[in-house]
């Protein structure tokens, strides 16, 4: 073909243009690394309800994205629109010359090849003779069930699984997805199913759960076979309801279950006593919002997620250039001709690195000693591949001082840093527009020379995310970390009165007492504060509260 040529550096060989990706069951760390890549080489992606969106961030900053699923009061294609828009994508991107190692991504909730119609995506493809790769997932009916604390097979009870969809092929007028309407498979063979035995998962059956396990028992499975329901599995907002044959869908009716859900079905599923580990971490059902700024959120929202908890981030700080940027770049420059270069903040190390990078500055550059005020500003440097020599325990500027004067000092008694001299010792402070002068202050003197330099500013974030004031109106909030004053005086100037009233009725962590000053003076007094100041400390207060140690 024509168009096969064209898409090949050597005439007459078709290179792949397209690939069916598998995004997981919805964790968004349950992608394969070969369907990484591809993201990171898309040139369109495709992709459905049920692939994770943050899946996204993989790809580079010139991908085309194309929303194809179910969403509420949205337009969605049928899976005809879907083939056609596929192909379509597909000849756009062949018919660009440069296309070479460039793909049209098809990205598809848990495997393709899994109830996802993919095999006819693919299908087509081969029709309209355009060369394809296939990425397999971590389907959701081996995943939800791990998640869930069961593993689909077991020595002690079954050496069979069977993957069932609980959706009726005729009736699916478009994708698969969320959508989760029509009657019963009416070519599976229930009592096929029900002499197996074994463990059976079900796909797409929250509507016509009933009717399965009315077919199941009536073709002879006894009522009491253990059975289990995972709703949005593998999400923090995970949901399990576990029953038997007999009671499942009443209560899983009782409990609002709605798609997407996998039902498990035999002895596998008692094994959830022992194994569920994915719902007892210990901020499993906690929705935290995290204040801080975008390029800070990062540490803390992983954390909390590691150990269970749903995060969402509002930034309601943005860093910007200092004032005067001129005055940053010419001390940058001369950084060198310090005895000691001074950080008190993680922003302040990567606005100087960034700084350094336009004055073509290296990290060779830093022959003076360096001193940072805390444990993350110290880690902001390393990552630099900059060991610190001079590291202040909590990231308080008087213990940051006195760690220099023990460093710099020459007075002969030691354990009085009032008397140390640090006459004819140069500092180079790079911080924050805004910052206390007690380091500042207290080195001078000492007879210190100081040249404090601001190297950024921080300045209230425009508006909220949509997903962080919903969630904060919904009440569905449990707790609001703080990390400086900063973030709570922006955030509360960012509210509208009622998302005021709102943040009272969550729980509020507090990272120190210049950001519990703070809170209070704004009526918000903190449920908590934090022992040591800084993300850990954060972390450990929030599970000591939860778990009441
Ligand atoms: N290709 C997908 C399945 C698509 S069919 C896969 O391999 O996982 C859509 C059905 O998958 C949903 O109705 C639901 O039964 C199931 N499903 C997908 N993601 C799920 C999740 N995170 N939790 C529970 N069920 C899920």
């Amino acid at each position: 073909m024509t168009d096969n040529s064209v898409s090949s550096q050597v005439p007459g060989i078709a290179l792949p243009v397209a690939v069916l990706v598998g995004a997981g069951p919805g964790d968004p760390n349950l992608i394969t690394l070969a369907g990484v890549a591809m993201l990171a080489q898309a040139k369109v992606v495709i992709y459905d309800a049920l692939a994770n969106k943050r899946l996204l961030i993989h790809c580079p900053p010139d991908t085309e994205y194309i929303f194809v699923g179910k969403r509420a009061q949205e337009h969605t294609l049928s899976q005809d629109q879907i083939n056609t828009l596929l192909v379509e994508k597909c000849r756009e991107l062949m018919a660009q010359r440069q296309h070479f190692g460039r793909f049209v991504v098809r990205l598809k909730g848990g495997d393709p090849y899994v109830f996802g119609r993919g095999g006819e995506e693919g299908q087509v493809l081969s029709e309209a003779k355009i060369p394809f790769t296939v990425i397999p997932g971590i389907t959701a009916g081996i995943a939800g069930p791990a998640y869930a604390g069961i593993p689909v097979t077991h020595r002690n009870f079954t050496s069979t699984v069977t993957f069932i969809t609980g959706h009726q092929q005729e009736n699916e007028s478009d994708k698969p997805a969320l959508s989760d309407s029509g009657d019963v498979g009416a070519n599976v063979d229930y009592s096929a199913l029900a002499k197996l035995g074994g463990t059976l998962v079900f796909y797409m059956g929250v509507k016509t759960l009933p009717d399965i396990t009315q077919r199941l028992i009536t073709a002879g499975m006894a009522t009491n076979t253990p059975a289990a329901v995972v709703r949005m599995a593998t999400h923090p907002e995970q949901q399990t309801v576990i029953g038997q044959l007999g009671t499942i869908s009443a209560l899983v009716k009782q409990a609002n279950i709605q798609a997407p859900a996998i039902t498990i079905i035999g002895q596998v599923v008692t094994m959830r006593k022992q194994l569920n580990w994915f719902e007892n971490r210990p901020l499993f059902g906690q929705t935290v919002l995290v204040t801080r700024t975008r390029q800070q959120a990062g540490e803390l929202s992983r954390q909390l997620e590691a150990l269970g908890a749903k995060v969402i981030e509002a930034p309601t700080i943005e860093i910007v250039q200092p004032a005067d940027p001129q005055a940053a770049h010419a001390a940058i420059s001369k950084m060198n001709d310090y005895d000691c270069v001074v950080f008190t903040s993680a922003n302040g190390v990567r606005a100087t690195w960034a700084a350094m990078q336009d004055l073509k500055m290296d990290a060779r550059d830093f022959a003076a000693a360096v001193g940072a005020i805390g444990p993350a500003t110290a880690a902001a440097l390393q990552t630099l591949g900059i060991t610190p020599e001079i590291v202040g325990e909590e990231a308080i500027g008087e213990q940051l001082a006195a760690a220099l004067m023990d460093y710099f000092g020459s007075a002969t008694d030691r354990t009085d840093h009032q008397d140390l001299d640090l006459s004819g010792i140069e500092f180079l402070l790079l911080r924050a527009e805004i910052a206390r002068p007690a380091l500042v202050n207290m080195l001078r003197n000492a007879g210190a020379e100081v040249d404090d330099v601001p190297v950024y500013q921080t300045r209230m974030a425009k508006v909220l995310p949509v997903e962080a004031t919903t969630a904060l109106g919904n009440g569905t909030i449990n707790w609001l970390t703080f990390t400086s004053a900063t973030t709570a005086k922006n955030l509360h100037a960012m509210l509208s009165a009622d998302l005021r009233e709102a943040v009272k009725h969550c729980h509020r962590l507090s990272i120190g007492p210049m950001t519990t000053k703070a809170l209070c003076d704004l009526g918000w007094p903190p449920t908590v504060e934090a022992q040591r100041h800084d993300i850990p400390g954060m972390v450990e207060m929030l599970l000591r509260h939860i778990h009441g140690h």
